[in-house]
C-alpha cells in the first residue's frame, strides 16, 4: 500500500498541527510504511538542522503575533532577518488582522513623528536663513 502524504502535512504532523483524525491517518500509515517513516525521520532531522520552512516557523508561532515592539521594529526595517520574514508572513499571507490593524497604527505614529521632525528642521532653516539676511544687511 503507498501512502503520499503532501510534506506540509507531514510537517504538520510533526508539530501535531493537525485534526484528530488525520493525526491517526498519518499515525496508520507509519505503522505499516517504513518508508513514509524514513520520510518523516529524514523531515524530522532536517527540521532539527534549523532548515524550517516558513509554513512549519508559523505553525509554532501560530498562537503567538509578533509583538507590537517587534511589529515597529519590522516597519523601521531594524528586525533580524529570520523575524521579519515571519511578521512578513505572518501579516501578507496568513493575513492576521490583528496584526494588520496594529501595522496600520504604528506606521500612522511614525509617519506623525516624522512629520514632527520635518517641520522643526524648516522652522530651524527659516529662522537660521533669516538671521542670515539680517545679518548681511
Ligand atoms: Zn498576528
Amino acid at each position: 500500500m503507498i501512502h503520499r502524504f503532501a510534506q506540509a502535512e507531514l510537517e504538520a504532523y510533526l508539530d501535531e498541527a493537525l485534526p484528530a483524525e488525520d493525526m491517526a491517518r498519518i499515525e496508520k500509515a507509519l505503522r505499516d510504511d517504513p518508508k513514509l517513516a524514513g520520510q518523516l525521520a529524514a523531515l524530522n532531522t532536517r527540521r532539527d538542522a534549523g532548515l524550517h520552512s516558513l509554513g512549519a516557523i508559523w505553525r509554532r508561532h501560530r498562537l503567538s503575533c509578533p509583538s507590537r515592539e517587534q511589529l515597529g521594529s519590522y516597519l523601521l526595517g531594524t528586525l533580524a532577518r529570520e523575524m521579519a520574514d515571519y511578521v512578513e508572513f505572518h501579516v501578507q499571507v496568513v493575513g492576521c488582522r490583528f496584526c494588520r490593524a496594529n501595522l496600520a497604527d504604528l506606521e500612522a505614529q511614525q509617519a506623525e513623528a516624522d512629520e514632527v521632525v520635518q517641520s522643526r528642521r524648516r522652522k530651524y532653516f527659516q529662522s537660521s536663513a533669516g538671521y542670515l539676511r539680517r545679518r548681511r544687511r
